[in-house]
């Protein structure tokens, strides 16, 4: 574990390359698990109250009533609330203390994916997820291991996840926990002892669907969505009996073939809105993350992605809204029925989801108090609506957006920039497919009246992939993904990285303006938390767990986990004591795909669950200095017209998980940094499939021998490339000593 670490004495910008290089090779999956259990703290209390029987009966607590008032101490489902505003009663930790917070106790998952769980939280016991949709239950307060339940996702169906091996948590009730598989299965637990009490497939497995999502628990049934919309599926989102694992009903986001008749009426409507044979792709729509539900109007609220491809033009030749795709959907959760719709982004073409976190609450809008769902999607606008009709009341960008002038509150329509069509030229864009928000949560403070956004400054050149053909089970957007290799030039490589950022964003949903922000030194910072002590919580990319000022965003407290962290914090109380608790793991789509280094604290690859609390004492290991040597990449002896072939082929199958231009961000393996055993092991590693149980299946399918080749006349090429970016950034660095 020693060479995952961040050299001391060494300037920032050399050492995220050196890292990319090292941190990645060196730390490669096969690497046997970290131990386990970390303890370093005991509260005194005995751990044998936490036997099988006394986790099943805290968890046998939770139900529907549990869930509308929780117990302030406790975070019983996904966005603490049925209302999802991520806001905790808890005030002991607040502005006045909250720089006297230390660990108290970590837990290494033994991981080196993405972790973007929330934990849940019942009466003293927390279960979460890590990679692969691997469960974990702890004794919060001490932090001891119960129990790991592993559901043996097959690693080759780690291709199908666009976005990483992620897993953004469970949900509870009534003795059970309830995970959701990469794979598409849906799991109830025995909360007592990790073991299955029933499992139920919620996919066809012909098809690339995974799961990431957080199941909710409404009414008694388990609702569970997945993704998939990037390689070629039909969306849609399923209830089944938390009892029982019987499907209780499916909303179906996306009309299949009409040939085959319609599953109702709201199909029947949507696929009026459809043009050409969308369903040999699949539509895409697909549900994978946000959800909301109102005890009151008896309404469940479900947030819907992106088409299938993503280009338009290809999805639905001659236009169409393209209905439900981008949309928040109300449904009756009794039965799944739709009963009002608002569709962000009609006729996506960007990856526009609008599966980012809804929040409920009640704003005056227009001197009227209304009963509104606000959410702040891909597409860049802030949007607040009425969530009893749907109807818009006000939208606002909350990031630079170019693909619309703005938001019509008549029509209820985005205006759309006629130039943002990239079917004649690519266009450079914003919000990217990373979204000006992603899947990261944000949270609803009603004591400042501010949603606080985890915001994203990302540009992309979105183009027409002219060679698109559909391939199953492949990536298939039909936007040339080529447009995102990084230019030959290393200094126009640099300035563009600069061009990547994000910040927290601090928004009046009232007013539909920014109220401050906090700038961030890099992209796909943590999700948030807020407090009625005053604060906020947020991880970020750079390695650092922070508070601030809720009301300002000052900067109170912050503390290195040595790794990005992209989940969302959580706070719960147990024995008269507050904690703050958040798992720490970088990764995700950005952390795969973007081609941006790592920055300068995101050093080590493993992951942990961190728990926080005032005076805790508990410290992390520093992680020790890093073996500096590079491997030398082999001569360049390919004609450019390979390297050019390798480069299009590169970023056709391999760039959205090894990287933009072959340049990790973090995740898995710098290519440019493969020594030379890799080199002489590619062919059998990527058409033969030498490393399939590490998830990087063979592409024997697609590539011929000589496309192989070519790709990796690439890859040398860019290594090439990296040592003349790293000479650069060393004399840059002298020259400013
Ligand atoms: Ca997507």
């Amino acid at each position: 574990m020693a060479v995952c670490t961040q050299p001391s004495g060494l300037r920032p910008s050399i050492v995220f390359l050196i890292l990319a290089a090292l941190g990645l090779g060196a730390c490669s999956s096969e690497e046997p698990a970290a131990p386990a259990a970390t303890a370093p703290e005991r509260s005194g209390v005995s751990t044998a109250r936490l036997t099988p029987d006394e986790i099943r009966s805290r968890v046998a607590k939770v139900d529907g009533d549990a869930i509308r008032n929780p117990r302030p101490g406790d975070w019983l489902t996904h966005g603490r609330t049925y209302d999802e505003q991520r806001h905790s009663p808890l005030d002991q930790i607040n502005t006045d203390n909250a720089a006297e917070l230390g660990l108290a106790w970590y837990w290494d998952t033994g991981t080196t994916r993405g972790l973007q769980a929330t934990p849940i939280v019942v009466d003293g016991v927390m279960f979460t997820t890590g990679s692969w949709s691997a469960v974990y239950a702890h004794d919060a307060v001490t932090g001891e291991h119960l129990w790991t339940y592993d559901p043996e996702v097959p690693r080759e169906w780690g291709k199908y996840a666009c976005c990483d091996v992620v897993n953004r948590g469970v949900a509870v009730w009534k003795g059970r926990v309830y995970v959701g598989t990469l794979d598409g299965r849906l799991v109830a637990l025995d909360a007592g002892t990790g073991q299955p009490d029933w499992e139920t497939l919620t996919i066809d497995p012909t098809r690339p669907y995974t799961i990431t999502g957080a199941p909710r628990i409404v009414k008694g049934n388990v609702i569970i969505g997945n993704g998939g919309a990037e390689y070629g599926v039909r969306g849609y989102v399923s209830a089944y009996d938390a009892e029982t694992g019987e499907k209780a009903w499916r909303f179906w986001v996306v009309p299949g073939n009409p040939a085959d008749g319609f599953e109702g009426e709201y199909m029947e409507r949507a696929a009026e809105t459809w043009r050409g044979e969308w369903w040999e792709v699949g539509g895409g729509g697909t549900v994978w993350d946000s959800m909301a539900y109102d005890p009151e109007l008896d309404l469940l609220y479900v947030g819907t992605g992106n088409g299938s491809p993503w280009n338009r033009h290809e999805r639905s030749p001659g236009g169409g809204d393209n209905l439900y795709l981008s949309s928040i959907v109300a449904l009756q959760p009794d039965t799944g029925e739709l009963v009002w719709y608002y569709q962000t982004t009609p006729g996506d073409s960007w990856d526009y989801t609008a599966t980012q976190h809804m929040i409920l609450t009640e704003l005056i809008v227009h001197d009227e108090r209304r009963k509104v769902i606000v959410q702040a999607p891909k597409n860049g606008f802030f949007y607040v609506l009425d969530r009893t009709n749907g109807e818009l009341l006000s939208a606002e960008a909350y990031v630079p957006v170019t693909w619309a002038s703005h938001v019509d509150v008549e029509t209820g329509r985005p205006v759309e920039n006629p130039a943002a069509d990239y079917m004649e030229e690519p266009v450079l864009t914003q919000p990217a497919p990373y979204g000006g928000h992603n899947w990261h949560p944000m949270t609803y403070s009603p004591d400042t009246g501010l949603v606080y956004i985890p915001a994203l400054d990302i540009p992309f050149m979105f183009g027409q992939d002219n060679a698109f053909r559909y391939q199953p089970g492949e990536w298939n957007t039909a936007v040339e993904m080529l447009l995102a290799a990084p230019p030959g030039d290393v200094n126009e490589e640099l300035a563009n990285r600069a061009l990547v950022k994000g910040h927290l964003a601090a928004w009046d949903p009232v007013n539909q303006r920014e109220a401050w922000r906090v700038q961030h030194s890099g992209s796909w910072n943590g999700g948030l938390l807020s407090t009625a002590g005053g604060l906020l919580f947020q991880g970020r990319a750079d390695g650092m767990f922070a508070a601030y000022r809720a009301d300002d965003g000052e900067l109170l407290w912050e503390t290195p986990a040595y790794t990005g962290i992209i989940a969302a914090p959580v706070t719960w109380e147990q024995d008269g004591v507050q904690y703050v608790t958040v798992v720490a793991g970088w990764g995700g789509a950005f952390g795969l795909a973007s081609g941006i280094p790592p920055q300068e604290g995101n050093v080590i690859r493993e992951g942990r669950i961190l728990t926080f609390k005032l005076g805790g004492e508990a410290r992390l290991p520093v992680p020790p200095p890093l073996d500096m040597g590079l491997p030398e990449p082999p001569p360049l002896t390919a004609s450019a017209e390979t390297v050019a072939e390798g480069e299009q082929l590169f970023h056709a199958y391999c760039s959205v998980c090894h990287g933009a231009g072959a340049v990790s961000s973090g995740v898995l393996a710098d290519l440019r940094y493969m020594d030379e055993q890799t080199h002489a092991a590619f062919e059998g590693i990527v058409r033969g499939g030498a490393y399939q149980d590490r998830g990087m299946p063979g592409f024997s399918h697609v590539l011929e021998r000589e496309q192989s080749a070519a790709v990796h006349a690439y890859i040398i090429k860019r290594a090439h490339l990296a040592h003349e970016l790293r000479e650069l950034e060393i004399a840059q660095a002298a020259s400013d000593d």
